[in-house]
């Protein structure tokens, strides 16, 4: 019998990986020898580590430097449009779309790529679009401490489109709201109408 692998002591092998990769390949009943499959395991394991490279990075050092010098601005900075691509835990199947985030600075502001390296870092692991959107709204608010933020998410999920349930068009929208946005709610909709402008 294999031993247990807890992720964080004993990561398998890249060798152990790829022969993961192979076993399915055999129990749908393709054959991983056909010259077209050979590869596949070899790549399928390459792109695993670009799908999933969120758990080697940390929004701590994405968020560690910020800016003081804002000329007195005190309202809103809104990041429209980021791109999302993560994964469902659930099947693995991606899940993509465009997340809409937005702060009120107290005194220091962050640069804007950051925002953009911030979704990155958590829609590259295992996620559902509701975690994926606290972990973004949440991390803005203990790095940054701002007084307020919004994270609003729509996304595609591809688990729904193309099996289950087979719904085509269907969008799922998530949103979280910290501080000033949770309190004040013409702040909110500013907010959504700003999204949605
Ligand atoms: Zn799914």
């Amino acid at each position: 019998m294999k031993k247990k692998i807890s992720l964080i002591s004993q990561r398998p092998s890249r060798a152990e990986a790829e022969q993961a990769v192979r076993t399915l390949i055999e129990w749908i009943g393709e054959n991983p020898e056909r010259e077209g499959v050979r590869e596949t395991p070899r790549r399928v394991v390459k792109a695993f580590e670009e799908y999933f490279s969120g758990y080697s990075q940390n929004a701590a050092e994405i968020l560690a430097k910020t800016f003081t010098e804002v000329g007195g601005y005190d309202g809103p900075v809104l990041v429209k449009n980021l791109a999302v691509e993560s994964r469902c835990e659930h099947h693995l199947a991606p899940f993509v779309g465009r997340a809409h985030i937005a702060y009120v600075p107290d005194g220091r502001v962050v640069g804007l790529s950051k925002l953009s390296r911030l979704v990155g870092v958590y829609a590259s692991r295992m996620q559902t679009q509701e975690r994926l959107t606290a972990e973004i709204a949440d991390a803005l608010d203990k790095y940054l401490k701002p007084k307020g933020v919004a994270v609003f998410i729509e996304a595609e999920h591809f688990c729904m489109k193309v099996r289950g349930v087979s719904e085509d068009h269907a969008m799922t929208v998530t949103t979280r709201f910290l501080g000033s946005y949770k309190k004040d709610s013409a702040a909110r909709e500013d907010f959504l109408k700003m999204v949605r402008g």
